[in-house]
């Protein structure tokens, strides 16, 4: 039974989807108006392992993450260059695509914002229709968090009393009470806007007479989420997730839009939030500046490195970003493709069998998954198998069935974490001969000069370890 850590209660709980096996699964994802960073990355490449985990579990997942393709940041940033801001998020959306497609993430089905503003201006309705929401002239939509009791259920937070439940976007000495927040925003200049009544597209305002309708407008910061949810999952589902920044005040707002606009509760059954990934103690944020890009580190690190690093900690805990940390990652990720690279090579004539410990392993591997998604655990439990396994292998001496059992399990756990590079770099041909000399050397028993030979491939930066199949090398 899969266990996980329920924001919502804050206890850990057994995980049972409200329709059997079909699990409904949001995470929000990226406004694009930028490269991603690496901290946004931990929430991304978290919620694809638990996504795969579940699949893996045999649960049938729907997994939908939105992107922000219409905000503040966006059009800023487009006026700043002279550009259209959907044509500016649709270049930045594309970059998150092809990152995430570079660093593994498979999982999610990706949906606009702009493609559902018909649904969007639907619940607003809904809300406007049921006085959940009033509209401030000139201004927006807004809804009235007065009318909504529940509100602070999953932070244990008030509207009152955090400053943060008032946005810099939704300020207006008009609002009913300090927390409440637009759903939707009328049309200023420059802003891409769509009419209210149509859901029609009408371009940037630039105030010809098709942006004179009062409500022409666009979404508002926590809408997009549950128009896109109630579209394809009905007012209830499973699972919400996101960072732990979005606690508050974005998912409690998305439960005070969905529960006033169905009268159904709860809105989402299991919320999952993931810690910060820090960069010097301080969360790493584009507005700190504190960042690395996806995008750049992707150019530096294989990707199973980056998900070997982001599943390094517990997702519950700060993870600490540096090189150190990095090279760590390196090194753990080089440690089971040797492995895997022997278990390819070796014979499969030996005696021993490992098949109980292999199962051990296995065990204790899906027991730390299904205990909310303990990856430290599931990592060790690989690495403890890959020790206590590797002298037999070494000397060949495993038998077949416990082979293909040990490959069976790798396949099993990296189609879930995706940590095991498939194909290595090419070693360089210079390398290769010095390979091929010291082997003559060895075989004709002349060690001194094949120790010479071995510091010389040392000197530059490979090892060279020998296996009873052979030399094997690996960059240092
Ligand atoms: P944003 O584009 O800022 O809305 O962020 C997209 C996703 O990344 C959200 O789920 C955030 O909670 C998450 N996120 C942002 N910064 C971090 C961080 N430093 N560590 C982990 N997750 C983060």
């Amino acid at each position: 039974m899969i266990k996980l850590t329920n924001t919502l209660t804050s206890k850990k709980e057994s995980f049972e989807p409200i329709n059997g096996k079909k699990v409904n699964m949001f995470v929000c994802g990226p406004t694009v108006y930028d490269y991603i960073h690496i901290g946004n990355a931990r929430t991304f490449v978290f919620f694809d392992v638990v996504a795969k985990y579940l699949r893996h579990r045999g649960y049938d997942v729907n997994y939908i993450q939105n992107i922000t393709d219409i905000d503040n940041k966006i059009i800023d940033r487009a006026q700043k260059e002279g550009v259209d801001p959907l044509e500016y998020a649709k270049k930045y959306s594309d970059i998150f695509k092809e990152d995430m497609k570079t660093l593994g993430v498979t999982s999610p089905e990706y949906k606009n914002a702009t493609d559902h503003i018909p649904e969007v201006i639907k619940q607003v309705q809904t809300l406007l229709d049921k006085n959940n929401a009033y509209i401030i002239e000139g201004d927006g939509i807004y809804f009235d968090l007065s009318t909504f009791p529940d509100y602070g259920k999953l932070s244990g937070r008030t509207a009152g009393m955090a400053d943060d439940a008032v946005s810099r976007i939704d300020d207006s000495d008009k609002k009913r009470n300090r927390g409440d927040f637009a759903i939707w925003k009328f049309s200023q200049e420059g802003d891409p806007s769509w009419n209210f009544e149509t859901g029609k597209y009408l371009g940037i305002n630039n105030s010809r007479p098709a942006f004179a309708k009062a409500t022409a407008g666009r979404p508002g910061w926590h809408i997009e989420d549950t128009a896109i949810t109630e579209k394809y999952f009905g007012p209830q589902y499973d699972l919400h997730g996101g960072g732990q920044d979005l606690i508050f005040p974005h998912h409690e707002a998305e439960i005070a839009q969905q529960e006033s606009a169905s009268g159904l509760a709860p809105f989402v059954k299991y919320w999952l939030h993931v810690a910060f990934l820090i960069n010097k103690d301080e969360k790493m944020s584009k507005s700190k500046g504190n960042f690395k890009t996806v995008h750049e580190l992707l150019e530096k690190y294989p990707k199973e490195v980056l998900r070997f690093y982001l599943l390094s900690g517990h997702y519950r805990s700060p993870l600490e970003f540096s090189d150190k940390t990095l090279r760590q990652s390196e090194a753990g990720v080089s440690r089971i493709y040797e492995f895997v690279q022997k278990l390819n090579l070796t014979g499969e004539n030996g005696a021993d069998n490992a098949e109980k410990q292999i199962e051990k392993g296995r065990q204790t591997f899906l027991e730390a998954m299904d205990d909310n998604f303990n990856f430290p655990k599931a990592l060790a439990a690989i690495f403890d198998l890959i020790r206590d396994t590797n002298n037999a292998l070494v000397n060949n001496s495993l038998n077949k069935t416990s082979i293909e059992k040990m490959r069976d399990f790798l396949k099993e756990t990296d189609s879930v974490l995706g940590i095991i590079p498939t194909k290595k770099e090419k070693i360089p041909d210079e390398i290769l001969e010095l390979v091929e000399k010291r082997e003559n050397y060895r075989k004709s028993q002349k060690w001194e000069e094949a120790d010479k030979i071995r510091a010389q491939i040392e000197e530059m930066g490979y090892k060279v370890e020998d296996t009873i199949y052979g030399p094997l090398m690996e960059r240092t």
